[in-house]
């Protein structure tokens, strides 16, 4: 590779980020990293009624919490405005572009007579200059649009990283508009500026864009700029095999920090959506930059799958740090309600129950418990705390009190309980956890008590 790697992410500000935009961000960020090169971010923005600056925000969050650094920008479109006219000027100047004075009615009518001789609708160059041409009389009080002179015969052929070579015949391309009569210039337009002058390398974007890029490659021909290569990853799609959409439940980034995801992990399982590397399911941030090289890209859709990120989520849950996992349970536990003293207590939490959670959300719910009253189910505590167990409940509760608060010396005396008493372990055991934590089942009970304050425990214990 000979231009130094440049790639973009080029989201609309017209709402969240969402994951299918995140998974793009991901394959351009990576294939930056991996090659030493540029990320830039670009807010493709002139689409001013649906465009906000929270939606700005968020995205900003997104790419921050997903640790998607990057080199430059955000870049506004709004803001390059004279840039893009500078170049529309230009392109007059030299003949690449020509106004046309059409109005909506006479193209209307010019599309309903192609369909009537059953060709297709396309603008048909009436105002295209031609050597030798008279063109028709420019009409008064008429904004006239910009078109871009696109050629009339060949191919437009790229080889796209993910679906091969490509070819599009220019006979399919009309003269598409660059500048609105108001002189503000059109999407494609832009787009093709920017690449051109950010000097993005590699466009790797979703295939709904497949169809803009021969008339891109065109204009950026006509420039005399260098080409991007391109690569167009194919959509997500739902269990359903639709497009992924609100439907199939949340689909902005944001979203999934909120449900208890960790970054890591979404890092993790978005980067398998439409790309592999053998059959390894799990690796890190940095393993993924040394693979990620824009080959084995999907040619087929992935299907979005909440089994399995729950899955990648939990090893990523089991395999942190409990203090740094404390810290995002005990913000979890704020949006719960509940307020957490920090006390010591909620690594320990995490290092105990983090094996059966899949999202810090239910780890948060677990911890919860310690910290706030909690109500068994009644027919939890009906089924298990019952007459034959209550003097049990009552002698451990006396006995708690006075014992060493740590996990050895609770284990004795549940055992001194439980031979005072000759009740079984599964019978105390089962009533303590629904009194303490509302359900029976739970980690070994002398670890769950010892996490307890004690005088919690005992109260607890002692509800009648
Ligand atoms: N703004 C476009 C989108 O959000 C991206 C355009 C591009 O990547 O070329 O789909």
């Amino acid at each position: 590779m000979t231009r130094k790697v440049r790639t973009r992410i080029a989201p609309s500000p017209t709402g969240f980020l969402h994951l299918g935009t995140a998974r793009t961000a991901l394959f351009s960020w990576a294939f930056a990293r991996h090659f030493g090169g540029d990320f830039i971010l670009r807010i493709e923005d002139t689409d001013v009624a649906r465009s906000t600056q929270e939606a700005v925000d968020q995205i900003i969050a997104a790419m921050q919490w997903l640790e998607l650094g990057y080199d430059e920008g955000p870049y506004y479109q709004m803001q390059r405005l004279d840039r893009y006219r500078a170049v529309i000027a230009q392109m007059l100047a030299d003949g690449t572009a020509y106004h046309c004075y059409c109005q909506s009615d006479e193209l209307d009518a010019m599309r309903e007579a192609q369909r009537a001789r059953g060709e297709k609708p396309r603008y048909d160059g009436r105002w295209r200059p031609e050597p030798g041409k008279t063109l028709p009389e420019v009409p008064q009080g008429v904004a006239p649009v910009v078109r871009f002179r696109n050629p009339l015969d060949g191919d437009v052929s790229w080889d796209d990283l993910v679906k091969g070579r490509i070819t599009i015949s220019n006979r399919e391309l009309d003269d598409l508009i660059i500048a609105r009569g108001d002189g503000t210039p059109t999407y494609n337009f832009c787009v093709v500026v920017d690449d051109w002058d950010m000097q993005i390398s590699h466009v790797l974007r979703g295939d709904d864009h497949v169809n803009n890029t021969p008339r891109q490659i065109n204009i950026l021909r006509a420039l005399g700029a260098e080409l991007p290569l391109y690569g167009h990853v194919p959509m997500i799609l739902g269990p359903d095999g639709d497009k992924l959409s609100k439907r199939h439940g949340a689909v902005s980034v944001m979203q999934y920090e909120e449900a208890g995801y960790l970054p890591e992990a979404m890092v993790n399982y978005l980067s398998r959506l439409g790309w592999s590397h053998g059959d390894d399911e799990l690796f890190a941030r940095d393993q993924l930059v040394a693979w990620f090289d824009g080959t084995h890209l999907a040619k087929s859709p992935a299907q979005w799958d909440a089994a399995k990120l729950n899955w990648v989520n939990a090893q990523y849950i089991k395999a942190m740090d409990d203090d740094a996992l404390a810290a995002l349970v005990s913000a979890q536990m704020q949006r719960l309600g509940v307020t957490s003293v920090d006390d010591g207590r909620l690594a320990g939490i995490c290092a105990l129950f983090k094996d059966r959670c899949d999202t810090t959300v239910a780890l948060a719910q677990w911890a919860s418990g310690f910290y706030a009253p909690v109500s068994p189910e009644p027919a939890e505590r009906e089924r298990h705390v019952t007459d034959a167990v209550r003097p049990a409940l009552a002698l451990l509760a006396d006995k708690l009190a006075d014992c060493v608060w740590d996990k050895p010396s609770i284990a004795a005396t549940i055992k001194e309980v439980l031979a005072a008493t000759g009740i079984k372990m599964p019978q105390l055991a089962m009533a303590t956890r629904v009194l303490l934590l509302g359900t029976s089942q739970t980690p070994s009970l002398d670890a769950v008590i010892a996490l307890f304050i004690r005088e919690t425990a005992i109260e607890r214990l002692r509800t009648p």
